[in-house]
């Protein structure tokens, strides 16, 4: 068993897509191991997106993801890190294969409605940053 962590950013929250996203993971057989909802600061989003500090976005992203209430889940299942990346799609809406999250929902190449971890690496310390041991479930 794999994890691996997934937001749906603001964008997706705001749009009422919470259930419609979670509902696509649950009908590929990806377990919910935790779930809350959060309104990161600027500060918070700065440094979770640490990696992307010297991009050119860099900023307008840290608003983006500080602008509104996020769903943050640990999921998990077999080869959960590329499941989750493949019912995203890729970053850009326009280049996501039909019937991705991306593809059917994103207005924008911020604006992309979720997050997931992209390696093993990333996946545990960016579960680290926003649950502890006690808030995750052993499925
Ligand atoms: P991801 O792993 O598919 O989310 O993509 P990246 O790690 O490359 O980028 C992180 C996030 O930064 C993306 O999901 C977008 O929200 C945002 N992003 C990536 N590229 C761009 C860009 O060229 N312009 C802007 N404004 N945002 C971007």
């Amino acid at each position: 068993m794999e994890r691996t962590l997934s937001i749906i950013k603001p964008d997706g929250v705001a749009k009422g897509l919470t259930g419609e996203v979670i509902r696509r993971f649950e009908s590929d057989n990806i377990k919910i191991a935790a779930i809350k909802m959060i309104h990161m600061t600027k500060v918070q989003a700065q440094g979770f997106y640490d990696v992307h500090k010297e991009r050119p976005f860099f900023d307008s992203l840290t608003d983006f993801m500080s602008s509104g209430p996020a769903v943050v889940m640990v999921l998990e299942a077999e080869n959960v890190i590329a499941k989750n990346r493949e019912l995203m799609g890729a970053t850009n809406y326009k280049e996501a294969a039909e019937g991705t999250i991306r593809k059917d929902f994103a207005t924008d190449i911020e604006k992309n409605v979720v997050h997931g971890s992209d390696s093993p690496e990333t996946a545990a310390s960016e579960i680290s940053y926003f649950f502890n041991q006690l808030e995750i479930i052993s499925l």
